[in-house]
């Protein structure tokens, strides 16, 4: 095993624990967490982090393919995994073979759907006002079409909210549009005899913005991780979530810079004094986004250290010359805690103009991930 070799990720599951508790004590009884480890489950491993809820008692999981759904039973998950997006129909014979639920992305795919001839089981997505998948809401008469399909196994109906992280009133007032709107799909639904399927329309920010709505539901990803999209986000549920996931690497070597000399590709650094620098081993394979450059920081030895020149494929450079007792083979922390001093993914996705998802989703398969229960 390359453990802890060149550049890792370590999984805190007892934080992981910790987080899908909040989460769950938000919401009603009644509501359970489906968790979204889509993307590998958000870049810390959908295996490991499947397992670990699924010794925590929770049964259904959503992720974006059927790739996903496929993995996700070979690693031994049996409850129920959503797919949340298309899936062409040449792959429709793999949603049966490995007991998956796809998503009805509208009329027209329902219809596709049913064509394969065989039974399949879904969830219904309703579009509120997002306006990516799902059928449009006022398009009642197209949504009582589609439970007229007999290949159909309608086990679910959802939808999903697009502004439900935010704070403005204009936001708040659209969240509660689509809420409504939802509400109403379900009602209109049940008075023409379809029944029998869960419901569900929040995810992370639904949670911790709208925690008391009843479904049966909550597609939880990022607060799960322990992460805000960002790090200024305000949320209406007091929470404290720990994050999951540690970003760590090594220093290969330290070396002196000379007035005048630059580092690294293009020359685009250049010492205006005498400095000491690192060469780390990680770099834009793995994950770290190359407009980092010159605008990341780093932990070593629990000090802050700003990220200098260009970002390499394999490697990346730091200014260590305020850190005396630096060397090589030291361990770096990119997200996480160092000494007194801590990263967070919202942080490096803050330097890197993005947030903390695409930090997390992007995170490289090179990287060892190491789990533990401490
Ligand atoms: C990714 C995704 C989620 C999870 O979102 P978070 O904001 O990370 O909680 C939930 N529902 C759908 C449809 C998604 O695509």
């Amino acid at each position: 095993m390359y453990q802890k070799g060149r550049a890792w990720i370590e999984l805190n599951l007892n934080n992981l624990a910790h987080n899908a508790a909040q989460l769950k004590r938000l919401l009603p009884d009644s509501c359970a967490l489906m968790p979204a480890v889509k993307a590998n489950a958000y870049g810390h491993g959908a295996d490991t982090i499947a397992r670990a809820l699924e010794r925590m008692g929770v049964t259904d999981f959503c992720v974006a393919s059927v790739g996903e759904g496929i993995a996700l039973r070979n690693a031994g998950i049996t409850g129920q995994i959503l797919v949340l997006s298309y899936t062409s129909p040449y792959q429709f014979s793999e949603l049966r073979r490995y007991r998956l639920t796809q998503t009805v992305i509208d009329y027209d795919y329902a219809r596709q759907l049913h064509a394969f001839g065989k039974p399949i089981d879904v969830h219904v997505g309703i579009d509120t006002g997002m306006h990516r998948l799902g059928e449009r809401f006022d398009h009642p008469e197209k949504l009582l079409e589609i439970w007229k399909f007999k290949n159909l196994n309608i086990t679910g109906v959802f939808s999903h909210l697009c502004a439900a992280d935010g704070t403005s009133k204009a936001e708040k007032e659209y969240t509660k549009k689509q809420i409504q709107a939802f509400n109403h799909s379900i009602s209109f639904l049940k008075q023409n005899g379809c029944s029998g399927f869960k419901t569900h329309i929040q995810s992370s920010y639904g949670v911790l913005n709208y925690p008391s709505l009843e479904y049966d539901f909550a597609r939880v990803g990022i607060a799960l991780y322990g992460c805000f999209c960002t790090p200024h986000d305000q949320t209406a549920a007091d929470v404290t979530l720990r994050p999951v996931l540690s970003l760590k690497s090594r220093i290969e070597c330290v070396k002196q810079l000379h007035a005048g000399e630059s580092v690294g590709y293009g020359m685009s650094y250049t010492a205006a004094k005498d400095i000491r620098i690192a060469a780390v081993s990680i770099g834009y394979a793995d994950g770290i986004p190359r407009g980092l450059s010159e605008h990341g920081y780093l932990l070593i030895r629990g000090v802050k250290a700003p990220m200098i020149g260009r970002i390499c494929m394999d490697q990346l450079f730091a200014d260590v010359s305020h850190i005396p007792s630096v060397s090589a083979g030291d361990e770096t922390v990119l997200i996480g805690t160092s000494g007194n001093e801590t990263l967070t993914a919202g942080d490096l996705a803050e330097c890197a103009g993005t947030i903390s998802n695409e930090i997390l989703s992007r995170l490289g398969n090179r990287l060892e991930r190491i789990a533990q229960t401490a």
